[in-house]
């Protein structure tokens, strides 16, 4: 028996179940499930985004549903119409084997008359939007008077949303003797008031602590003047080759405008805002699914909810005004029991809000700086090698290889290699060489010390050549560091693991001795590589950080020549969004 079968699903679900390749309930599940399935009651569950709640709700709804019945047995409410398209979505995929089983979306912006006639082709669940869902009521398209289980799937949301009065309506024309679920994330006071008044006797479960963030994300913070704001994010990317990310702005417009100023610099963004016509919003999510957008710039409202697995980093343009939004946002990555990392760019003014963000979600911050042009550069550049090592040959090119040896010919193989890194490192290099340190504060820790001398104060940062493909995140890199170096807890410090390398500090008393011990140094018959890196900073604050980097997935970013002079224009990413070969 599988730990889902255990929880009373019936066959068809287990089946497709299987296919979905869910091997174990989340805790979410395991709790909400059995209850669901087997009482009749009004239920509250909260826990985090990307703790599968839509499972927790839709398989029970779709096994206690009647299938050989049209009549609409199942109302699911959900703030957006990319939550409500992506819950619809889900449950047609748990619903596979349920025949005759119908799920119909109705959401805003598209064609009512449309919605109407597939509600009229027999709907047993009915997925809407609060305001769309009202106007259908309003016009007699969708009868939702025999409901017997109602959602209220991101409640808090929508209750920020200001869709309370919309709910209110909508439940006043459901039956009184139906159940009502209700998911959330966090519990403000209105969610609070929501269950008093349209719930009755709901048990109560709760996932992890209320209110608390992911714990699989990562919080960090960069202080940097207001000005820099948008040079700040550049670096970001940057030192983050493989990123994908949503970055959060507050208002539509700065929302607009920073993206607009990403895809003129070269990178492949994308806006997501309420200014949008839906058509674009589309084409955008899309990208951004498909990969093709690695930076969605986009509004809160606007992507709330929004469940796109494998988001590396939420970086956090400007706060949000509400702490609770601080929560939802930095949801967006760590999802599934993956790790991720939420950034927040601040200006020193803003400072106490990380204090009340970090009391809010039970977290510390970690105080980072923005990577320097330098550690950028060399980022930028050992991701170039492991590309080249990784790409695989096009034999096309073998019949275009007699005239490319004779335009090479005389250049031996390290000249050859200087001037590949050069035709795509100068310009970028060019561009990092003239920048300034963007951080508020001065950290004051350097090297100080000459190329290629071995630096004997301050702290020092080295280059080693492994990282997470090799198994390592920052606390295993870590341990193997001290462990093999028989240091002390504190001596190895600003962890940073990249896909295949990775830097650290230590202080430079350390320093003879640490690229001593790594002289010749062999790991499973591997050398193993310690450098003192070019750039003495690293990241402030205490720990190190993990990092995800994100394995394949398309989307080049940054064409390398051009991202630093304003490429193409507008676009959201769409035509694919790949620009040629992007500096790797
Ligand atoms: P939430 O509504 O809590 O934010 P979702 O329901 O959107 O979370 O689920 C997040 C992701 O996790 C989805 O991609 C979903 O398919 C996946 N998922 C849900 N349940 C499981 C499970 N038991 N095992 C593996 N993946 C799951
Ligand atoms: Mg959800």
């Amino acid at each position: 028996m599988t730990k889902f079968e255990a929880l009373g699903l019936d066959k068809p679900l287990l089946d497709a179940i299987s296919d979905l390749g869910f091997e174990s309930p989340s805790e979410v599940q395991e709790k909400s499930i059995p209850i669901l399935l087997e009482q009749e009651t009004d239920l509250v569950a909260l826990a985090q985004t990307g703790t599968g709640k839509t499972a927790a709700f839709g398989f029970p709804m779709i096994q206690k549903i009647q299938q050989d019945s049209r009549t609409t047995q199942g109302l699911i409410l959900s703030p957006t119409r990319e939550l409500c398209l992506q819950i619809t979505n889900e449950l047609k995929l748990y619903s596979k084997y349920v025949k005759g089983l119908n799920v119909v979306a109705i959401y805003g912006g598209a064609s009512i008359t449309e919605q109407a006639r597939q509600i009229k082709r027999g709907a047993q669940i009915v997925v809407a939007t609060p305001g769309r869902m009202k106007d259908m009521i309003g016009r007699n398209m969708v009868d939702i008077s025999k409901i017997d289980y109602c959602v209220l799937d991101e409640a808090d949301e929508m209750l920020n949303m200001g869709f309370y009065e919309d709910i209110k309506d909508i439940l006043s024309n459901t039956p009184k003797e139906k159940f009502t679920w209700l998911f959330s994330a966090t519990m403000p006071k209105e969610v609070a008031t929501i269950a008093k008044k349209f719930m009755h006797k709901p048990i109560e479960i709760t996932v992890g602590s209320k209110n608390a963030g992911a714990s699989t994300v990562q919080h960090e913070y960069y202080v940097v003047g207001g000005r820099d704001r948008y040079a700040a994010l550049k670096r970001l990317a940057d030192a983050n080759p493989g990123i994908f990310s949503v970055v959060f702005c507050r208002t539509k417009r700065d929302t607009q405008r920073v993206a607009e100023k990403l895809i003129e610099d070269g990178y492949n963004a994308g806006a997501l805002h309420g200014d949008l016509s839906q058509n674009q919003r589309d084409l955008v999510m899309n990208s951004f699914r498909k990969k093709q957008v690695q930076m969605l710039v986009a509004t809160d409202v606007a992507a709330r909810g929004i469940d796109v697995d494998d988001v590396t980093h939420v970086i956090n343009y400007q706060l949000p005004d509400e702490i609770e939004t601080y929560t939802h946002r930095s949801g967006r990555t760590g999802r599934a029991g993956k790790s991720g990392i939420s950034m927040v760019i601040v200006t020193r003014s803003e400072l106490r809000k990380i204090k009340a963000i970090e009391k809010k979600i039970q977290q510390e911050f970690l105080s980072k700086k923005i990577p320097d042009g330098i550690e950028i550069c060399e980022i930028q550049l050992y991701h170039l090698a492991n590309r080249i090592k990784e790409t695989k040959v096009n034999t096309e090119i073998d019949s275009y290889l007699p005239a490319i040896n004779d335009v090479l010919e005389g250049i031996d193989r390290e000249e050859l290699i200087k001037k590949i890194f050069s035709v795509e490192f100068t310009q970028f290099y060019n561009y990092y060489s003239k920048t300034k340190d963007l951080n508020s504060q001065d950290s004051g820790k350097g090297t100080g010390s000459g190329k290629g001398d071995i630096p004997t104060e301050g702290s020092v940062r080295y280059f080693i050549n492994v990282g997470e493909r090799d198994g390592y995140d920052w606390m295993s890199l870590k341990d193997f560091l001290r462990d093999t170096l028989n240091l002390e807890k504190e001596d190895v410090y600003n962890v940073d693991t990249k896909d295949s390398f990775s830097f650290f500090n230590t202080d430079a008393q350390l320093t003879e001795f640490i690229l001593q011990t790594f002289t010749d140094f062999k790991l499973e018959g591997r050398f193993i590589n310690v450098e003192v890196s070019k750039n003495p900073g690293g990241g402030g604050g205490k720990g190190g950080k993990k990092r995800r980097g994100r394995k394949g997935g398309g989307g080049g970013r940054r064409g390398g020549n051009k991202s630093y002079k304003g490429g193409k224009k507008g676009g959201y990413g769409k035509k694919g969004g790949k620009k040629k070969q992007g500096f790797y």
